[in-house]
C-alpha cells in the first residue's frame, strides 16, 4: 500500500499524541519529587548538662529566668496552675534510683534543671488525637497550640512532667511580653521547644546562651564529632528513668 505524503503526516501526528500521553500517565503515577534537605547529614538535637558546674552557682536560675522571657511563659502564683519549660527540682526526686542512703548531699540536695527531653520516642505524641505535637526529624517534640483543644492526654502521657496545662489566661502573668514570640490562651498545653526558632536563625537555646556557667551543651547528636557527643565520650552521664524506653534527648553529667 503507497502511502501518500498526507497520510504520513497524519500517522506521525497521532504517534506523536499517544508517546504524549504516555508520558503524561506516567508522570500521574510517579509520585511527586521530594524536596531535598539543604545538608544530608543526619540531626538529632540534644542537650548535655553539666550539674558539676551548675552545683557551683545553684539556684542562680538564669536558664529559667531567660527562658521565660523568650517564650513568654507566664510567673502563675498557684502552684497548681504553673506553667514550665525549664525548672528545677532536688536531685533526689530527679534521680530516685540513684540514691542509696549514703551519697554525698552535695549531690541530693542540689537542684537539676528540667525542661522536656524531646524524646526519641515520645510517648506524649502517640496519644494526642489531634496532631497538636509530633516529633520533628531532628528529633524535636513540637506543640502547635492551635491545634491542641486541652484535652491533656500528653500531660498524662509524659512520664516526665515536662507539659503544663493553662488553667488561666497566661497574659496577665507575664512580666513583659516578648512580641517575637506567641502568647498561649487558656485551656492549651504547652512546653519547652528547645528553642526551635532560635535555631532557626542560627543560635543556641536561650538558656544555653544565658547561663553564667556554661553548664548546658547543645548540639547535634547524630554527629560522633559535636561538642554533645564529645562530652558524652568523655564523661559519665545519666538520663531521667531510661528503663521507661523513651529515650530522652538530654543527658546529665554527674
Ligand atoms: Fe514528650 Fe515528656 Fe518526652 Fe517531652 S519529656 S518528649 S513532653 S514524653
Amino acid at each position: 500500500m503507497r502511502i501518500t505524503r498526507k497520510d504520513f503526516l497524519r500517522l506521525s501526528g497521532l504517534s506523536l499524541l499517544a508517546a504524549g500521553c504516555k508520558q503524561a500517565a506516567h508522570s500521574v503515577n510517579q509520585p511527586a519529587p521530594v524536596a531535598r534537605a539543604a545538608s544530608t547529614q543526619p540531626v538529632r538535637w540534644g542537650m548535655v548538662i553539666d550539674l558539676s558546674k551548675c552545683r557551683e552557682k545553684d539556684g542562680c536560675n538564669a536558664c529559667v529566668h531567660a527562658c521565660n522571657a523568650a517564650h513568654n511563659v507566664p510567673r502563675i502564683a498557684n502552684r497548681a496552675h504553673e506553667v514550665k519549660w525549664i525548672w528545677t527540682e532536688p536531685y533526689a526526686s530527679v534521680f530516685p534510683s540513684a540514691q542509696n542512703g549514703y551519697a554525698p548531699q552535695s549531690y541530693t540536695e542540689k537542684m537539676v534543671p528540667l525542661l522536656c527531653n524531646h524524646c526519641a520516642d515520645p510517648p506524649c505524641t502517640r496519644v494526642c488525637p489531634t496532631q497538636a505535637t509530633w516529633k520533628r526529624d531532628d528529633g524535636i517534640v513540637m506543640m502547635d497550640w492551635h491545634r491542641c483543644i486541652g484535652c491533656r492526654y500528653c500531660v498524662a502521657a509524659c512520664p516526665y512532667g515536662s507539659r503544663s496545662f493553662n488553667w488561666e489566661d497566661p497574659r496577665p502573668s507575664i512580666a513583659s511580653v516578648n512580641p517575637n514570640f506567641p502568647t498561649r490562651t487558656k485551656g492549651v498545653v504547652e512546653k519547652c521547644n528547645f528553642c526551635e526558632e532560635r535555631l532557626a536563625r542560627g543560635q543556641k537555646p536561650a538558656c544555653v546562651d544565658a547561663c553564667p556557667q556554661h553548664v548546658f551543651t547543645f548540639g547535634n547528636l547524630a554527629d560522633p564529632n559535636s561538642e554533645p557527643r564529645q562530652l558524652l565520650r568523655e564523661r559519665f552521664a545519666v538520663q531521667r528513668e531510661p528503663e521507661l524506653g523513651t529515650g530522652p534527648s538530654v543527658f546529665y553529667l554527674v
